[in-house]
């Protein structure tokens, strides 16, 4: 059984047809997804809470889990209504992450500072939920500052709290893959490992221990080579699941169950998934 550790499943993408594309990703051999509950901004956020809900227990569905979080080019919105929305997702069992939130320089949004605070503040309302965080870092091409703020901050507010979290949708260099593990965090993969020009990402993913790996899709972007452009979908994290596979020598199965297992381990969940 593979996990999509990443899904935007509350897509107005998937507004046709949300029922068989989670079908697809069960057939796939996907046994459960992470929905994660950014939406379009805070007042969107318990849409993956609802999909969870609504497709949990329907037979020939994968097991969903959800996240809620403030996106960090939405945390001009991180005001008190918005997290004390927040604190009262992350109290619900089905939401077992806060995420994703983080710094993104690389696009125009919100100011650093405002950033820096909307997600000081959510590490705050996570560590008291004691639910993992989901991070998003995105630095300016070229250079680290995104990965140099989001370290002090990890350092001085959460690594105290020992949940640590997932980088979800890596794109860095091996220094900060090496930190990501230091602090106790997951490091995630999506399809743009599958890229013609993502060698230097797939020899950091080669390097990686097999405990310390995830795959997603971060659908529905970011389809996987073939259908790189297209809408992704769940049932296509198989695809990078194989491509980490080559890189580490091991069949399909041994990662699928490796990172099957960190993510159980990780958000502590029973291994029972499944309907
Ligand atoms: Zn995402």
């Amino acid at each position: 059984m593979l996990i999509d550790s990443h899904a935007h499943l509350d897509s107005e993408r998937y507004a046709d047809d949300r029922a068989a594309m989670l079908a697809r990703a069960q057939q796939a051999g996907v046994g459960a997804v992470l929905a994660i509950g950014i939406g379009n901004g805070p007042a969107e956020m318990h849409q993956a809470l609802d999909i969870c809900r609504e497709f949990n227990g329907q037979p020939g569905m994968p097991r969903l889990y959800a996240s809620a979080g403030i996106y960090p080019h939405t945390t001009t919105e991180a005001g008190n209504a918005a997290l004390a929305k927040l604190d009262g997702l992350l109290a619900e069992p089905e939401v077992i992450a806060c995420g994703e939130i983080g710094f993104d320089y690389y696009h125009e949004g919100a100011p650093h500072d405002v950033q820096r605070q909307g997600l000081v503040a959510q590490l705050e309302i996570a560590a008291a939920r004691k639910k993992p965080i989901l991070i998003h870092c995105r630095a300016k091409d070229g250079t680290t500052d995104a990965w140099d703020d989001l370290f002090e901050v990890l350092e001085a507010h959460w690594r105290q709290t020992a949940l640590g979290g997932v980088m979800h949708c890596f794109g860095g260099e091996w220094e900060q893959a090496r930190r990501s593990l230091d602090l106790g965090f997951l490091v995630s993969f999506a399809g743009n490992l599958t890229y013609p020009k993502a060698q230097p990402l797939r020899d950091v993913a080669a390097r990686l221990p097999l405990d310390g790996i995830l795959v997603e899709t971060d659908a529905p972007w970011l389809a996987p080579v073939p259908d790189r452009g297209k809408r992704n979908e769940p049932a296509w994290v198989t695809r990078t699941a194989h491509v980490l596979a080559g890189l580490h020598g091991v069949s399909d199965q041994e990662i699928a169950s490796a990172t099957t297992k960190n993510f159980f381990r990780l958000f502590r969940l029973p291994p029972d998934v499944g309907n």
